[in-house]
């Protein structure tokens, strides 16, 4: 059955602990659910496209429960495996109250139990309009980077469009040589990349967007969005650049903007917006995730985002 959008990627189990400071007596507990992709998926299913999603959780009650609220979104779960290996990836976040949180990840990939390639990869690649990845599962074993390569190559054989967000936090990860070769070497196959600007400095060894917009046009690359923070964002193509302001809103939390900015970019391209309207509704999409303190509780329906346009 067709798709607008495939994305394929992991979910995990989130805990969010908040300590007043050094010591570990947490003072506040919450669990979620995380994934750079799934937020993806969710913003995208929200504003009114049809995904389905790829990936694998484990025989336990947090794979349960992302199955459930991933389907209660409306996105289609075909392809998300029970896979009794390994238990469900999980991130366990300590925020602090001055500075970053520390963070720790459970993550199946990197246990060589996701992601293995298989036909039915294939076969949801083909029958959809669009891929959406990101550069955490490639990053992480040579199983998961060869998959992550051949659903790509999948995806350009059958004339699906794709996105790449590279998704490397450099406050969160020690990133390695090898996985900005990896991570730019996927971005080469891809119509459109979204870096953030620091990820973008790292990944090109450039300093401005223009430049680091330079290292991926010159490689290939159609579309180049470099998001940068409060500053919005700046598109660049073989024609010319745009650029748009950061819509104004009450922040709560940041983590998750990335996420909702590519679901409304990839939105505006689904819908054939011109570009300065995509790049606005990636806007809105990406400053709606950070009122809310969950990575996807803040993600605007399309009446939402209509709202928020017309203010
Ligand atoms: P990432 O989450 O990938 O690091 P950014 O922090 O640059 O990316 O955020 C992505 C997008 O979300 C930005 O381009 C911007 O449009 C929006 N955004 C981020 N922070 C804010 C903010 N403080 N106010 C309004 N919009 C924001």
């Amino acid at each position: 059955e067709y798709r607008d959008v495939v994305t394929s990627g992991e979910v995990m189990a989130m805990f969010v602990a908040t300590t007043p400071g050094p010591l570990q007596d947490v003072e506040h507990f919450d669990s979620r659910l995380a994934g750079a992709e799934m937020n993806v998926s969710v913003g995208l299913a929200r504003l009114g496209h049809s995904v389905r999603y790829l990936g694998a959780v484990g025989d336990d009650p947090f794979g349960a429960r992302a199955r459930h609220v991933l389907a209660s979104e409306g996105i289609d779960v075909s392809g998300l495996r029970t896979d009794p290996s390994a238990p469900t990836g999980f991130q366990l976040k300590n925020r602090v109250h001055h500075g970053d949180p520390t963070v720790v990840y459970f993550r199946r990939g990197s246990a060589g139990s996701q992601h293995a390639w298989s036909s039915e990869i294939a076969d949801a690649v083909t029958a959809s309009g669009h891929l959406h990845v990101t550069g955490v599962l490639p990053a992480l074993t040579p199983q998961t980077r060869d998959c992550t390569f051949r659903t790509i190559d999948a995806a350009r054989r059958a004339g699906t469009t794709v996105t790449l967000d590279p998704n490397l936090r450099p406050s969160l990860w020690s990133t390695t040589a090898e996985m900005i070769e990896v991570i730019n070497e996927l971005a080469t196959l891809a119509d459109c990349v979204l870096p953030g600007l620091s990820e973008g400095r790292m990944l090109t060894g450039r300093n401005s967007p223009d430049g680091i917009a330079e290292f991926y046009l010159e490689r290939g690359v159609e579309q180049v969005v470099t998001k940068l923070g409060e500053a919005g964002a700046v598109l660049h193509t073989h024609e010319g650049t745009r650029s748009e302001p950061a819509f104004p809103v009450r922040v709560v939390d940041t983590v998750g903007a990335g996420d909702g900015f590519a679901a409304g970019w990839i939105s505006g391209l689904l819908d054939g917006l011109p570009e300065q309207d995509r790049l606005r509704r990636a806007c809105v999409a990406g400053a709606a995730a950070t009122t809310s303190e969950g990575d996807m509780d803040g993600l605007p329906t399309r009446t939402e985002l209509d709202e928020l346009l017309g203010r």
